[in-house]
């Protein structure tokens, strides 16, 4: 805002600076690897059931429960209902978890190099955090989680690093912090990670956090879930109901349900991003660029002589977005979304002629 002068009613205002998300370009032209969207399609049966809707369907409210989607999720994961949660997106899941669980005068702990919406939910809700440095080479330094704390909250893989920890490492962080809720926020954890979904049968402080948009190519109908123990999901269910009953709108619980009915479309979309990410780190390293091993889909690398701003620039203009963070620490890196084969030959070519090779 240009205008610095304050009404009086201003000064009660709840002021945040917002998440920013990643741009989303109306021009088709682009190739898109900034924002970790999947390069395929959504299953089949997903369109085919979007032809097939009747628009009655959206006269009455959807089922506040999100039952048959909620259903479908415990099937595939061999919970109970009662184990699962779904909300619009995980950004939706984590920040209602947020603010059910982080209630504490303690600080919640989190890495400095993270998925940047955690700290502006924290403020928004007026949580206390800390963010623990990751180390050199973009691990999480496990004693830093074992000290008194509010609540834990990190993705696995991390975001935008990549990297992986293992479920022995998270289950030790788990196990000595059985007085706060500890949330795994697994986004990424198709592309290759071990999930750490079994320990919620041992740990009734585990949420584990998932998301349709990257692996099931769903972004755009944006549906994320919880699983945990029947304790945890009913008092993230207590607070949804506190907000807004009907989150999920009746075409997301329809055509999730059906994405999760082809599960062999699934699996195979998901090859074919990761044989695509070992092919661009082979690539990529003969550009010069050195990166920490990604199990997500994504590659999150620094160039040994450029700059990653001018990379980020001159990708631009040649239509290609990639992600730039002009944050501490990693301001010298892109985060470059995995696309098909043909999207990611067209970067290298580009890469090549800007790096003048
Ligand atoms: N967690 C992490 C680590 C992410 O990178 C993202 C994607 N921006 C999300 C959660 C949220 O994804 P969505 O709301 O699309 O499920």
């Amino acid at each position: 805002m240009c205008d610095t002068k304050q009404n009086g009613w201003e000064k009660n205002v709840r002021k945040v600076i917002p998440y920013t998300p990643g741009e989303q370009p109306g021009n088709t032209k682009v190739i898109k690897l900034n924002t970790n969207e999947n390069p395929y399609p959504p299953a089949p049966a997903v369109e085919e059931a979007m032809k097939n809707f009747p628009a009655d369907i959206l006269r009455l409210y959807p089922d506040p429960s999100v039952g048959k989607l909620t259903e479908a999720l415990a099937e595939y994961y061999g919970l109970k209902k009662e184990n699962v949660f779904v909300g619009v997106g995980s950004d939706d899941v984590l920040a209602t978890a947020f603010l059910t669980f982080f209630n504490s005068k303690k600080p919640v702990f989190f890495p400095d190099i993270t998925y940047s919406f955690y700290d502006v939910w924290a403020k928004l809700y007026q949580i206390p955090y800390e963010c623990k440095p990751l180390d050199e080479n973009f691990s999480i330094v496990k004693e830093d989680y074992l000290q008194e704390n509010g609540g834990i909250i990190f993705p696995n893989p991390n975001a935008p690093t990549g990297v992986l920890q293992t479920v022995e490492f998270i289950e030790e962080i788990v196990k000595a912090n059985q007085d706060v809720v500890v949330i795994i926020d697994e986004a990424y954890i198709d592309f290759g990670g071990e999930s750490c979904l079994p320990l919620i049968h041992k740990y009734d402080n585990l949420l584990v956090v998932q998301t349709f948009s990257k692996s099931r190519s769903l972004a755009g109908l944006r549906i994320g879930f919880a699983m945990g123990n029947e304790k945890l999901i009913s008092y993230l269910n207590d607070v949804k109901y506190s907000i807004n009953s009907y989150t999920m709108n009746q075409p997301s619980i329809i055509l999730g349900v059906e994405s999760i009915k082809e599960d062999s479309y699934f699996k195979e979309t998901i090859k074919k991003v990761v044989a695509t990410r070992e092919r661009s780190k082979e690539k990529l390293k003969e550009l010069g660029f050195s990166f920490q091993d990604s199990y997500s889909n994504f590659i999150f690398a620094t160039h040994k002589q450029r700059p990653a701003k001018e990379l980020f620039e001159a990708l631009k203009k040649k239509d290609i977005y990639v992600r730039y963070f002009n944050q501490e620490r990693i301001s010298d890196y892109l985060r470059i979304t995995i696309g098909t084969d043909e999207e990611m030959d067209r970067l290298f070519e580009e890469l090549k002629s800007i790096l003048n090779q």
